[in-house]
């Protein structure tokens, strides 16, 4: 109740919604119980940034906290009493906030109610779940053939014990006796504006105008629960970096008999030591021999296939592409592929036979250029700076 969530996500106080999630999301994945097997250190650190994600990225939630320190509203007096339940951080007080703690902070709020009569909304109806955001890192043969992995998520769900409503199977819920039911109470406030009425959602049991007289056992009366659970998410095949995936109804339960939330998985292709990925097309960097090069002819180059034939023309040149059609990356949910690009370049070759030398004497001289020493280029910068000096 006392952790400081700013401080566990590493943000100022005043950070916005992009800042806390970026927050988050680093710290997330640094975390994650899978990046950390077996490391209970990671996993309760993993908890903790979980648990102030949720507040922070809650409007209501990180106001309430901001207030009082406590994501569920004010709590009443200094703890419950016996057979007294847990006062406003009951079953049905958690997602309402009440400003009575600050001295100016809603003047303009107070205003509009003033003048219109009118209640301040209390939300009392179910309430959709909170989606959950994944990155799921996958390497190049699984974007290429498509996979199925295994993802842990932690999420609340509903209680299983109390089956939401945050009361003690058997216990007993009664009128609220701070507002006798009617879910509002009254206040006189002073302002530097001057006094004000106000109508203020109740504290106690946040509106409802019922309360608990026990919460439930297992969930201490919030009606949700988090498990950490395995779920299986089908990459298709051409799935590139930045993709979303999403699987509906995967995310955190919703509140009072709301839906569930839905589980975004976004896709991380890594680098691939042998390809490099230009959205549907592959590219390949292949070296060839000088003969190959000049006359044309086949050479073998990998793809994500296996080896396969690949077609030089004559005259090919030093940084020419060749494409082989439809061996690429499949096209997302469509039938076709991206195609193989494959930059050439030409091998110098520098450890000659005898045999080899006179060949390629024989083919300088149509280029009317004059060679005559048997020394490499190599040989003759080692001269340069060995004998000559
Ligand atoms: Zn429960
Ligand atoms: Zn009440």
């Amino acid at each position: 109740m006392s952790k400081d969530y700013y401080e566990i996500l590493g943000v100022k106080r005043d950070a916005t919604q992009d800042e806390i999630k970026r927050a988050f999301r680093q710290l997330a994945k640094k975390y994650h119980p899978d990046a950390n097997p077996g490391d209970p250190t990671a996993e309760a650190k993993f908890k903790e940034i979980n648990e102030a994600y949720e507040v922070l990225s809650d409007p209501v939630k990180r106001s309430n906290y901001d207030a009082y320190g406590n994501p569920n509203g004010p709590v009443a007096g200094p703890g419950p009493g016996p057979g007294e339940g847990t006062g406003a951080e009951g079953p049905f007080g958690r997602v309402f906030g009440d400003f009575g703690g600050f001295p100016f902070g809603n003047i303009f709020e107070e205003f509009e109610e003033l003048l219109g009569g009118g209640r301040r909304r209390v939300e009392t109806g179910p309430r959709r779940g909170q989606d959950i955001e994944l990155e799921l890192e996958i390497t190049l043969e699984e974007a290429f053939s498509g996979a199925e992995k295994d993802v842990r998520i932690p999420r609340t769900e509903t209680c299983p014990r109390c089956g939401g409503n945050g009361v003690e199977p058997g216990s007993r819920v009664a009128t609220c006796p701070a507002c006798h039911g009617t879910g509002q109470v009254r206040s006189t406030r002073s302002t530097v504006l001057g006094q004000f009425v106000t109508v203020t959602t109740c504290p106690k049991c946040g509106g409802t105008g019922k309360y608990v007289e026990t919460p439930c056992r297992e969930c201490g009366g919030a009606g949700e629960v988090t498990r950490t659970r395995v779920v299986t998410v089908k990459v298709p095949p051409g799935a590139d970096s930045g993709l979303r995936l999403r699987l509906s109804g995967q995310g955190n339960a919703g509140v009072r008999g709301g839906p569930p939330g839905d589980l975004y998985v976004v896709v991380f292709v890594k680098p691939h030591p042998v390809f490099q990925r230009q959205g549907d097309d592959l590219i390949l960097d292949k070296v060839i021999s000088f003969p190959l090069a000049s006359l044309g002819g086949t050479t073998k180059v990998p793809t994500l296939e296996g080896e396969m034939d690949l077609a030089v023309p004559s005259g090919t040149q030093p940084g020419a592409v060749l494409r082989l059609k439809g061996k690429g990356m499949p096209k997302l949910r469509q039938k076709t592929r991206g195609d193989l690009l494959v930059r050439i370049n030409v091998r110098v070759p520098t450890k000659l036979s005898a045999k080899e030398k006179e060949i390629l004497r024989q083919l300088g001289k149509f280029e009317g250029e004059s060679f005559g020493e048997n020394k490499s280029f190599f040989d003759r910068l080692r001269g340069v700076s060995g004998e000559d000096g």
